[in-house]
């Protein structure tokens, strides 16, 4: 028996194994355990158990820990189980009392732990639904049942749940799984929504925000730590280095084309992410462009400001519609957030008619009478770091 506390709820985890390969696996269970320990907090035992996670959580946290579950990268789906003696009586019994209520067909899925076990999980499935059809006379139906049972054995005891206790996971990696990228956070609508992906395909994001101040308010600060602050709950806490640009800007102002301003200025902070990129050993910058949404976001733009930098430049929306971009801020929590009004800080002494074709040469040319190291560095030495998300 797995030795929990009386007034424990317990829930099991499933993870894709399909997404893991060979000896990778034994790392992507434990990160996972521990990204599940991080979300629920000290009260939480969470134990890895042959391919499964069972996680015991104090009874009246049981509500808290479902929100929470439903927001860990990596969780396929969890379910909320009971648990049972290895008798089939006691198990269609429990499996009864947790479908009260319904009508329709039903099928069982078991699976074994353990497989010393004197009987075979089609052997399982056949008896605990013949003891079901006797009491209820649902039909059974092993394709596009109505209600599922689902028995997991696990050396001397059961697990039982149904398809109403399971609930879907976010799916992707643990946090942590695929290193550190440094996101570039505008406070808008796309930043943070580009953030969760790539947290969601396991990397933990350090964020920078460059604004304009004294030009600009700071709203547009405050709205990205909301921002973070809401996606911390998906990642958990993280840094966030905050710039001023408003030097880099004046300068480009004074000595560029009015064009390329907007291009110039984002050269500036993919220079200084990749610094901040550096300190913090990422291996990635990572922005919310997407194909042809404003000027700075054609094909030869992208590439032109792209060319200030060696680092790798991730662009998870770049084939995204706004509108899919807006649904998915929705269910992330940051849209209410983010539609807040702002300046922007590239909004500051923004060109009449932007460049939509630059090339690399054009941007180089347009820099020739500005300091770009000199400036990269005063940026920097200007820069504050903030804890976000407790
Ligand atoms: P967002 O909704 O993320 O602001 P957007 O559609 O408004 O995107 P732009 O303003 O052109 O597009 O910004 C494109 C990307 O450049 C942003 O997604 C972000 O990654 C980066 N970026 C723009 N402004 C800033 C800023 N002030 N600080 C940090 N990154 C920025
Ligand atoms: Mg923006």
């Amino acid at each position: 028996m797995v030795e929990t506390r009386k007034e424990a709820a317990l829930f099991v985890v499933h993870y894709h194994e399909i997404a893991l390969k060979g000896r990778n696996r034994r790392h992507f269970e434990q990160l996972l355990a521990q990204r599940l320990r991080d979300a629920l907090g000290r009260e939480a035992v969470v134990r890895l158990l042959h391919g499964r996670i069972l996680i015991e959580v104090p009874a009246d946290r049981e509500e808290e820990a479902r929100e929470r579950l439903a927001r860990v990268f990596g969780v396929a789906y969890f379910a909320r189980v009971w648990r049972a003696p290895v008798d089939m009586e006691a198990i269609a019994g429990l499996a009864l009392a947790l479908l009260a209520g319904h009508q329709g067909s039903f099928r069982v899925s078991a699976r074994r732990a353990n497989k010393r076990l004197p009987f075979t999980s089609p052997e399982a499935e056949r008896e605990i639904g013949a003891r079901i059809v006797a009491a209820t006379g649902w039909p059974v139906r092993l394709k596009g049942a109505d209600a599922e049972v689902f028995v997991e054995f696990y050396e001397n005891e059961a697990w039982v749940y149904t398809s109403r206790q399971r609930t879907p996971g976010p799916g992707g990696l643990p946090v942590g799984a695929s290193g550190k990228v440094v996101v570039l956070a505008s406070g808008g609508i796309d930043s943070p929504v580009a953030a969760w992906r790539m947290a969601k395909r396991g990397a933990r994001p350090v964020y920078v925000h460059f604004h304009s101040y004294p030009h600009t308010s700071l709203d547009s600060l405050r709205k990205t730590e909301a921002e973070i602050e809401v996606l911390a709950r998906w990642h958990g806490p993280a840094r966030l280095y905050v710039v001023p640009l408003a030097g880099v800007q004046e300068e480009v102002f004074a000595h560029s084309p009015e064009r390329y301003r907007t291009l110039l200025y984002r050269r500036f902070m993919y220079r200084i992410a990749e610094r901040i990129a550096a300190g913090e050993k990422a291996g990635a910058l990572v922005s919310g462009d997407a194909l042809g949404q404003v000027a700075s976001q054609t094909l030869e733009n992208m590439n032109a400001v792209q060319a200030a930098v060696k680092m790798l430049v991730l662009r998870p929306l770049v084939g995204m519609d706004k509108t899919e971009v807006i649904a998915e801020a929705q269910r992330i929590g940051t849209y209410e957030i983010s539609i807040l009004p702002q300046q922007d800080c590239c909004s500051f002494l923004e060109p009449k008619r932007p460049a939509t074709r630059s090339t690399p040469e054009q941007l180089e040319r347009a820099e020739a009478r500005l300091d770009v190291e000199a400036l990269v560095d005063k940026a920097l030495a200007a820069m504050e770091v903030r804890r976000v998300g407790i």
